[in-house]
């Protein structure tokens, strides 16, 4: 594995990348210790449809409760626990917390409220992964059409016709598919087209100033048309201020995640926050302008 290629390198002369490798190794212990300990959480983001007014749904962000360092976010060890093959072991354990939690949410009195799950390339090499997620739905009494997987582009683009298999084998067991941080992987149209799925997540990279920006305009647009094209939804995440929100749904777009709306919270205060209509409802209405 790379893992064990590098640590062969650690046992050589001491020198900066050593240095790196015995640092990750470290950490990587501490990865394997924690997933023992428990010590991850799952957070909820909520995304929003600004036809209803109200949140359709949560994405599920891991979040590492460390003893010494605090919270830690996935970014400083996702590519890490990749790395060191435990990425399928951390997935399995958000799919079920997340599946967890939403089987309770319509109970809760959030009916038809989604959970949306990040999916590594790992993860969804493993043999058996449609059968993980219907076992899991099935322990948690959560319905398939409450659950949203989210891919990249470059795990749908790695082997395609494995890839397309895969994704035929989830939509048919109810669940749906999104393409995450969409414009920002490698697919080609061709690949796209060999795949089906039913959202995409437009990149934040695209969202941040999209009503003064000329050329993140032009790509919101274009990645608009082609799921209108598809016939399917289009989402647009790192949403900060109201006046990209307002040009998004202008131009047609109007499924929102993102910071102005909410950040990633514990399950409990995502409850509250769904539960707020009056709130909601003055998000998408108090800066409202007309339209340019
Ligand atoms: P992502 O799937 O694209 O998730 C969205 C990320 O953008 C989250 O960061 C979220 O906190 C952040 N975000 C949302 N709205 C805004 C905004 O308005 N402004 C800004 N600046 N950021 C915003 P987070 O939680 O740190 O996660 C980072 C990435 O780590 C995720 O990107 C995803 O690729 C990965 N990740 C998170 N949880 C999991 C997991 O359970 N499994 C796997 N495989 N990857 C995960
Ligand atoms: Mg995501
Ligand atoms: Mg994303
Ligand atoms: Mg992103």
């Amino acid at each position: 594995s790379l893992l064990a290629s590098r640590h062969g390198m650690a046992s050589g002369p001491v020198d900066q990348a050593s240095k790196a490798v015995s640092c990750d190794f470290a950490l990587e212990q501490d990865l394997r210790r924690a997933i023992t300990a428990g010590e991850f959480e799952t957070w909820f983001q909520p995304f929003l449809d600004a036809r209803t007014q109200s949140v359709c749904g949560a994405e599920a962000l891991i979040r590492w409760r460390h003893p010494v360092r605090g919270l830690v976010g996935p970014a400083e060890f996702i590519p890490l626990a990749e790395a060191a093959g435990l990425a399928a072991e951390l997935g399995t354990w958000v799919l079920d917390a997340a599946c967890r939690a939403a089987g309770n949410w319509t109970a809760m009195g959030l009916p038809g409220v989604k959970v949306a799950v990040n999916v590594s390339g790992h993860q969804l090499e493993r043999e058996g992964f449609d059968n993980l997620v219907e076992r899991t739905l099935g322990r948690h009494g959560l319905s398939a059409r409450l659950l949203e997987l989210e891919l990249t582009e470059s795990i749908a683009m790695a082997d395609s016709r494995t890839a397309a298999q895969l994704f035929e084998r989830i939509r048919a067991s109810g669940a749906a598919i999104s393409i995450d941080d969409f414009g920002t992987g490698f697919s080609s149209l061709s690949s796209l087209k060999k795949l089906s799925f039913d959202k995409l997540k437009i990149d934040r990279e695209f969202v941040t100033d999209v009503d003064s920006r000329r050329d993140c305009q032009a790509i919101c647009q274009s990645i608009i048309a082609l799921a209108r094209g598809l016939g399917i939804s289009v989402l647009a995440e790192g949403v900060e201020r109201p006046e990209e929100m307002l040009w998004l749904r202008r131009h047609g777009c109007n499924l929102f995640q993102g910071f102005y709306f909410a950040r990633p919270m514990p399950e409990a205060d995502f409850l509250a926050f769904a539960r707020s209509g009056q709130t909601i409802t003055s998000l998408f209405t108090t800066h409202a302008r007309p339209s340019s």
